[in-house]
Protein backbone atom coordinates (compact mmCIF):
# COMPACT_ATOMS: atom_id res chain seq x y z
CA UNK A 1 0.00 0.00 0.00
CA UNK A 2 0.99 3.28 -0.72
CA UNK A 3 0.49 6.75 0.72
CA UNK A 4 1.43 9.93 0.58
CA UNK A 5 2.14 12.42 3.30
CA UNK A 6 0.66 15.48 1.11
CA UNK A 7 -2.55 14.60 0.79
CA UNK A 8 -3.69 11.00 2.62
CA UNK A 9 -3.22 12.37 6.08
CA UNK A 10 -5.20 13.57 8.26
CA UNK A 11 -5.00 17.72 6.89
CA UNK A 12 -8.13 18.18 5.40
CA UNK A 13 -8.58 16.17 2.23
CA UNK A 14 -11.26 13.92 3.56
CA UNK A 15 -13.04 17.34 3.10
CA UNK A 16 -11.47 18.01 -0.69
CA UNK A 17 -10.71 15.20 -2.62
CA UNK A 18 -13.29 12.52 -4.05
CA UNK A 19 -12.31 9.02 -3.14
CA UNK A 20 -13.37 6.64 -6.11
CA UNK A 21 -12.78 2.91 -5.67
CA UNK A 22 -13.01 1.18 -8.97
CA UNK A 23 -11.63 -2.47 -9.75
CA UNK A 24 -8.13 -3.36 -9.68
CA UNK A 25 -8.29 -5.97 -12.40
CA UNK A 26 -10.84 -7.48 -13.92
CA UNK A 27 -14.08 -6.94 -16.54
CA UNK A 28 -14.58 -3.76 -15.79
CA UNK A 29 -11.15 -1.67 -15.08
CA UNK A 30 -10.58 -0.77 -18.90
CA UNK A 31 -13.67 0.84 -19.46
CA UNK A 32 -13.86 2.46 -15.85
CA UNK A 33 -10.50 3.93 -17.03
CA UNK A 34 -11.52 4.92 -20.69
CA UNK A 35 -14.26 6.61 -18.73
CA UNK A 36 -12.54 8.28 -16.41
CA UNK A 37 -9.79 9.24 -19.63
CA UNK A 38 -12.42 10.66 -21.71
CA UNK A 39 -13.78 12.72 -18.81
CA UNK A 40 -10.59 14.32 -18.54
CA UNK A 41 -9.44 12.88 -15.49
CA UNK A 42 -5.30 11.75 -15.40
CA UNK A 43 -4.52 8.92 -13.30
CA UNK A 44 -0.72 7.69 -13.04
CA UNK A 45 -0.49 4.12 -14.99
CA UNK A 46 1.23 1.81 -11.73
CA UNK A 47 -1.56 -0.09 -11.49
CA UNK A 48 0.41 -1.79 -8.50
CA UNK A 49 -0.41 0.87 -6.38
CA UNK A 50 -3.75 0.49 -3.68
CA UNK A 51 -4.13 4.52 -4.36
CA UNK A 52 -3.37 6.89 -7.30
CA UNK A 53 -4.12 10.22 -7.77
CA UNK A 54 -5.59 12.30 -10.25
CA UNK A 55 -2.88 14.43 -11.40
CA UNK A 56 -5.07 17.34 -12.84
CA UNK A 57 -8.33 17.47 -10.27
CA UNK A 58 -8.91 16.46 -6.22
CA UNK A 59 -9.93 12.85 -6.78
CA UNK A 60 -8.52 10.06 -5.51
CA UNK A 61 -8.52 6.75 -6.83
CA UNK A 62 -8.76 3.20 -4.78
CA UNK A 63 -7.85 0.21 -6.76
CA UNK A 64 -9.46 -3.06 -5.41
CA UNK A 65 -11.38 -6.25 -6.07
CA UNK A 66 -14.57 -5.24 -7.09
CA UNK A 67 -16.29 -7.49 -4.01
CA UNK A 68 -14.95 -4.98 -1.58
CA UNK A 69 -16.46 -2.14 -3.60
CA UNK A 70 -19.95 -1.97 -1.99
CA UNK A 71 -18.77 -2.29 1.48
CA UNK A 72 -16.24 0.19 1.24
CA UNK A 73 -19.10 2.70 0.40
CA UNK A 74 -21.28 1.29 2.89
CA UNK A 75 -18.87 1.57 5.51
CA UNK A 76 -18.15 5.35 4.25
CA UNK A 77 -14.93 4.62 3.45
CA UNK A 78 -14.60 5.95 -0.18
CA UNK A 79 -17.23 8.42 -1.35
CA UNK A 80 -17.87 6.42 -4.75
CA UNK A 81 -17.32 3.06 -6.31
CA UNK A 82 -18.15 2.05 -9.35
CA UNK A 83 -18.92 -1.95 -9.40
CA UNK A 84 -21.42 -4.02 -11.38
CA UNK A 85 -24.99 -4.65 -10.10
CA UNK A 86 -24.56 -8.06 -9.69
CA UNK A 87 -21.86 -7.46 -7.16
CA UNK A 88 -23.83 -4.57 -5.55
CA UNK A 89 -27.17 -6.73 -4.51
CA UNK A 90 -25.54 -10.32 -3.63
CA UNK A 91 -23.36 -8.06 -1.07
CA UNK A 92 -26.25 -6.15 0.55
CA UNK A 93 -28.06 -9.39 0.83
CA UNK A 94 -24.83 -10.67 2.70
CA UNK A 95 -24.33 -7.86 4.45
CA UNK A 96 -27.98 -7.34 5.83
CA UNK A 97 -27.72 -11.17 7.24
CA UNK A 98 -24.52 -9.79 9.03
CA UNK A 99 -26.55 -7.20 10.60
CA UNK A 100 -24.02 -4.88 8.52
CA UNK A 101 -24.89 -1.01 7.13
CA UNK A 102 -26.43 -1.29 3.74
CA UNK A 103 -27.19 2.00 2.70
CA UNK A 104 -25.49 3.77 -0.32
CA UNK A 105 -27.11 5.82 -3.51
CA UNK A 106 -26.94 4.50 -6.75
CA UNK A 107 -25.69 7.90 -8.36
CA UNK A 108 -25.25 6.99 -12.29
CA UNK A 109 -25.80 4.01 -14.42
CA UNK A 110 -22.93 3.23 -16.78
CA UNK A 111 -22.99 1.86 -20.54
CA UNK A 112 -20.63 -0.94 -19.86
CA UNK A 113 -20.20 -4.10 -17.62
CA UNK A 114 -23.71 -5.57 -19.36
CA UNK A 115 -23.67 -9.60 -18.15
CA UNK A 116 -26.79 -11.69 -17.26
CA UNK A 117 -27.14 -14.31 -14.33
CA UNK A 118 -28.32 -17.85 -15.43
CA UNK A 119 -28.47 -20.93 -14.48
CA UNK A 120 -27.25 -23.46 -16.61
CA UNK A 121 -27.35 -26.90 -16.79
CA UNK A 122 -25.61 -30.12 -18.95
CA UNK A 123 -26.55 -30.11 -22.58
CA UNK A 124 -27.80 -33.50 -22.47
CA UNK A 125 -30.07 -32.83 -19.98
CA UNK A 126 -33.96 -31.80 -20.64
CA UNK A 127 -35.54 -28.68 -19.43
CA UNK A 128 -38.72 -27.67 -18.25
CA UNK A 129 -38.01 -25.12 -15.65
CA UNK A 130 -36.48 -24.35 -12.75
CA UNK A 131 -38.78 -26.99 -10.69
CA UNK A 132 -36.74 -29.42 -12.56
CA UNK A 133 -33.63 -28.26 -9.90
CA UNK A 134 -36.03 -29.26 -6.69
CA UNK A 135 -33.48 -30.82 -4.49
CA UNK A 136 -30.48 -30.52 -6.88
CA UNK A 137 -27.13 -29.13 -5.62
CA UNK A 138 -26.35 -25.28 -8.04
CA UNK A 139 -22.36 -24.17 -7.90
CA UNK A 140 -22.46 -20.63 -8.05
CA UNK A 141 -20.38 -17.16 -6.82
CA UNK A 142 -24.12 -15.23 -5.92
CA UNK A 143 -26.06 -17.50 -3.29
CA UNK A 144 -28.18 -14.64 -2.42
CA UNK A 145 -29.39 -13.77 -5.96
CA UNK A 146 -30.14 -17.39 -6.65
CA UNK A 147 -32.10 -18.22 -3.51
CA UNK A 148 -34.08 -15.20 -3.99
CA UNK A 149 -35.16 -16.52 -7.32
CA UNK A 150 -35.84 -20.16 -5.79
CA UNK A 151 -37.87 -18.97 -2.84
CA UNK A 152 -39.63 -17.15 -5.62
CA UNK A 153 -40.25 -20.20 -7.49
CA UNK A 154 -41.02 -22.38 -4.79
CA UNK A 155 -38.22 -25.27 -5.33
CA UNK A 156 -35.59 -26.01 -2.40
CA UNK A 157 -31.91 -27.02 -3.37
CA UNK A 158 -28.57 -26.78 -1.75
CA UNK A 159 -26.29 -24.29 -3.47
CA UNK A 160 -22.64 -24.90 -3.30
CA UNK A 161 -20.45 -21.45 -2.95
CA UNK A 162 -17.39 -21.55 -5.69
CA UNK A 163 -15.70 -18.08 -6.38
CA UNK A 164 -13.94 -19.04 -9.17
CA UNK A 165 -14.43 -22.07 -12.55
CA UNK A 166 -17.92 -22.62 -11.42
CA UNK A 167 -18.53 -23.86 -14.91
CA UNK A 168 -16.57 -27.03 -14.30
CA UNK A 169 -18.63 -28.01 -11.15
CA UNK A 170 -21.19 -30.31 -13.53
CA UNK A 171 -18.21 -31.82 -14.52
CA UNK A 172 -15.92 -32.39 -11.48
CA UNK A 173 -19.40 -33.90 -9.79
CA UNK A 174 -19.82 -30.94 -7.58
CA UNK A 175 -23.24 -29.76 -8.70
CA UNK A 176 -26.07 -30.77 -10.88
CA UNK A 177 -26.25 -27.22 -12.34
CA UNK A 178 -24.68 -23.96 -11.93
CA UNK A 179 -25.73 -20.23 -11.99
CA UNK A 180 -23.23 -18.09 -13.33
CA UNK A 181 -22.41 -14.78 -15.11
CA UNK A 182 -22.41 -15.11 -18.65
CA UNK A 183 -21.90 -12.75 -21.89
CA UNK A 184 -21.52 -14.74 -24.62
CA UNK A 185 -22.45 -18.26 -23.64
CA UNK A 186 -19.03 -19.41 -24.85
CA UNK A 187 -17.91 -20.75 -21.98
CA UNK A 188 -20.73 -22.66 -20.91
CA UNK A 189 -20.83 -24.39 -24.58
CA UNK A 190 -17.07 -24.85 -23.73
CA UNK A 191 -18.16 -26.53 -20.84
CA UNK A 192 -20.72 -28.77 -22.16
CA UNK A 193 -23.47 -26.71 -20.38
CA UNK A 194 -26.49 -25.46 -21.58
CA UNK A 195 -27.84 -21.97 -20.65
CA UNK A 196 -31.37 -22.45 -19.80
CA UNK A 197 -32.85 -19.36 -17.46
CA UNK A 198 -31.89 -16.00 -16.88
CA UNK A 199 -32.36 -14.79 -13.36
CA UNK A 200 -30.39 -11.79 -13.36
CA UNK A 201 -29.47 -9.00 -16.17
CA UNK A 202 -26.92 -6.95 -14.69
CA UNK A 203 -24.94 -3.46 -15.59
CA UNK A 204 -22.02 -1.52 -14.30
CA UNK A 205 -23.20 1.58 -11.85
CA UNK A 206 -21.44 4.30 -10.04
CA UNK A 207 -22.41 4.48 -6.47
CA UNK A 208 -21.87 6.84 -3.97
CA UNK A 209 -22.06 7.09 0.37
CA UNK A 210 -25.16 7.80 1.39
CA UNK A 211 -24.61 11.15 3.44
CA UNK A 212 -24.17 14.42 1.59
CA UNK A 213 -20.62 15.27 0.94
CA UNK A 214 -19.00 18.87 1.89
CA UNK A 215 -19.67 21.47 -0.61
CA UNK A 216 -15.96 21.49 -2.14
CA UNK A 217 -16.43 17.90 -2.78
CA UNK A 218 -20.16 17.84 -4.01
CA UNK A 219 -18.99 20.77 -6.58
CA UNK A 220 -16.17 17.88 -7.54
CA UNK A 221 -18.85 15.32 -8.08
CA UNK A 222 -21.30 17.33 -9.98
CA UNK A 223 -19.28 18.31 -12.50
CA UNK A 224 -17.65 14.99 -12.50
CA UNK A 225 -21.44 13.58 -13.06
CA UNK A 226 -21.79 15.86 -15.94
CA UNK A 227 -18.57 14.80 -17.76
CA UNK A 228 -19.45 11.24 -17.39
CA UNK A 229 -23.31 12.00 -18.78
CA UNK A 230 -21.63 13.87 -21.64
CA UNK A 231 -19.07 11.14 -22.79
CA UNK A 232 -21.82 8.17 -22.60
CA UNK A 233 -24.13 10.20 -24.93
CA UNK A 234 -21.55 11.06 -27.07
CA UNK A 235 -20.50 7.24 -27.46
CA UNK A 236 -23.66 7.01 -29.83
CA UNK A 237 -24.15 10.07 -31.66
CA UNK A 238 -23.60 11.41 -34.47
CA UNK A 239 -23.01 14.67 -36.48
CA UNK A 240 -24.55 14.69 -39.46
CA UNK A 241 -23.90 17.61 -42.46
CA UNK A 242 -25.45 17.15 -45.85
CA UNK A 243 -27.02 19.09 -48.45
CA UNK A 244 -30.66 18.77 -48.84
CA UNK A 245 -33.77 20.37 -51.12
CA UNK A 246 -35.86 22.71 -49.11
CA UNK A 247 -39.00 20.88 -50.83
CA UNK A 248 -37.75 17.58 -48.51
CA UNK A 249 -36.71 19.10 -45.72
CA UNK A 250 -39.69 18.10 -43.74
CA UNK A 251 -39.44 14.22 -45.22
CA UNK A 252 -35.47 14.33 -44.61
CA UNK A 253 -36.15 15.39 -40.65
CA UNK A 254 -39.31 12.49 -40.24
CA UNK A 255 -36.32 9.96 -41.13
CA UNK A 256 -32.97 11.27 -38.94
CA UNK A 257 -32.94 9.35 -35.52
CA UNK A 258 -33.03 11.01 -32.28
CA UNK A 259 -32.29 13.76 -34.12
CA UNK A 260 -32.77 17.31 -32.45
CA UNK A 261 -33.69 20.41 -34.26
CA UNK A 262 -31.30 20.78 -37.11
CA UNK A 263 -29.27 23.81 -38.21
CA UNK A 264 -30.55 25.13 -41.66
CA UNK A 265 -28.14 27.18 -43.62
CA UNK A 266 -28.31 29.09 -46.83
CA UNK A 267 -26.27 28.29 -49.82
CA UNK A 268 -24.74 30.39 -51.88
CA UNK A 269 -25.82 30.31 -55.24
CA UNK A 270 -28.60 28.45 -54.40
CA UNK A 271 -32.04 28.83 -53.96
CA UNK A 272 -33.39 25.94 -53.62
CA UNK A 273 -30.92 23.79 -51.74
CA UNK A 274 -29.82 24.55 -48.37
CA UNK A 275 -27.33 23.03 -46.02
CA UNK A 276 -28.74 20.86 -43.10
CA UNK A 277 -26.40 20.13 -39.71
CA UNK A 278 -28.16 18.31 -37.00
CA UNK A 279 -26.74 16.01 -33.67
CA UNK A 280 -28.43 12.44 -33.70
CA UNK A 281 -28.43 10.65 -30.67
CA UNK A 282 -28.63 7.28 -32.06
CA UNK A 283 -26.64 5.34 -34.62
CA UNK A 284 -27.08 6.14 -38.14
CA UNK A 285 -27.47 3.26 -40.58
CA UNK A 286 -26.62 3.04 -43.91
CA UNK A 287 -29.79 2.52 -44.65
CA UNK A 288 -30.71 5.98 -43.81
CA UNK A 289 -28.36 7.52 -45.55
CA UNK A 290 -29.70 5.82 -48.71
CA UNK A 291 -33.31 7.13 -47.54
CA UNK A 292 -31.42 10.82 -47.78
CA UNK A 293 -29.98 9.92 -50.49
CA UNK A 294 -32.69 9.09 -52.55
CA UNK A 295 -34.63 12.35 -51.29
CA UNK A 296 -31.88 14.48 -53.28
CA UNK A 297 -29.29 15.23 -50.14
CA UNK A 298 -26.09 15.39 -51.55
CA UNK A 299 -22.71 15.62 -49.59
CA UNK A 300 -23.61 13.55 -46.72
CA UNK A 301 -21.24 13.47 -43.67
CA UNK A 302 -21.69 11.41 -40.27
CA UNK A 303 -19.20 12.63 -38.04
CA UNK A 304 -18.28 10.79 -34.43
CA UNK A 305 -18.90 13.36 -31.14
CA UNK A 306 -15.23 13.07 -28.89
CA UNK A 307 -17.36 15.54 -26.05
CA UNK A 308 -20.78 16.60 -25.33
CA UNK A 309 -22.10 19.02 -22.77
CA UNK A 310 -25.87 20.38 -22.07
P1 LIG B 1 -11.99 -9.46 -8.78
O1 LIG B 1 -10.63 -10.01 -8.89
O2 LIG B 1 -12.01 -7.94 -8.80
O3 LIG B 1 -12.79 -10.02 -7.66
P2 LIG B 1 -13.79 -10.98 -10.50
O4 LIG B 1 -13.06 -12.13 -11.09
O5 LIG B 1 -14.73 -11.20 -9.36
O6 LIG B 1 -12.71 -9.84 -10.15
P3 LIG B 1 -14.59 -10.09 -13.16
O7 LIG B 1 -14.67 -11.38 -13.88
O8 LIG B 1 -13.48 -9.16 -13.48
O9 LIG B 1 -14.70 -10.25 -11.57
O10 LIG B 1 -15.97 -9.35 -13.41
C1 LIG B 1 -16.29 -8.13 -12.79
C2 LIG B 1 -17.69 -7.75 -13.13
O11 LIG B 1 -17.77 -7.48 -14.51
C3 LIG B 1 -18.75 -8.81 -12.90
O12 LIG B 1 -19.18 -8.88 -11.57
C4 LIG B 1 -19.86 -8.33 -13.82
O13 LIG B 1 -20.61 -7.30 -13.19
C5 LIG B 1 -19.11 -7.70 -14.98
N1 LIG B 1 -19.06 -8.50 -16.24
C6 LIG B 1 -19.18 -7.97 -17.44
N2 LIG B 1 -19.09 -8.89 -18.41
C7 LIG B 1 -18.88 -10.04 -17.85
C8 LIG B 1 -18.70 -11.36 -18.34
N3 LIG B 1 -18.70 -11.65 -19.63
N4 LIG B 1 -18.49 -12.32 -17.45
C9 LIG B 1 -18.44 -12.03 -16.16
N5 LIG B 1 -18.63 -10.78 -15.64
C10 LIG B 1 -18.86 -9.80 -16.46
ZN1 LIG C 1 -14.81 -10.35 -7.62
Amino acid sequence: MSTCKACCENNGSEKKRLRIAIQKSGRLTDETLKLFKDSGIKISSNRDHLLAHAENLPIDILRVRDDDIPGLVMDHVVDWGIVGQNVLEETTMQRDLDGMYTGFNEVLKLNFGDCRLSVAVPMEEEWHGLSDLEGKKIATTYPHLLRRVMKNAGVNFRSVLLTGSVEVAPRAGLADAICDLVCTGATLQSNGLKEVETIYTSKAVLIGRDQPLFPEKQAIADMIIERFKGVMSAVESRYIMMNAPKAKLEQIRAILPGAENPSIIELEGSSDRVALHVVSREKVFWETLEQLKALGATSILVVPIEKMLG
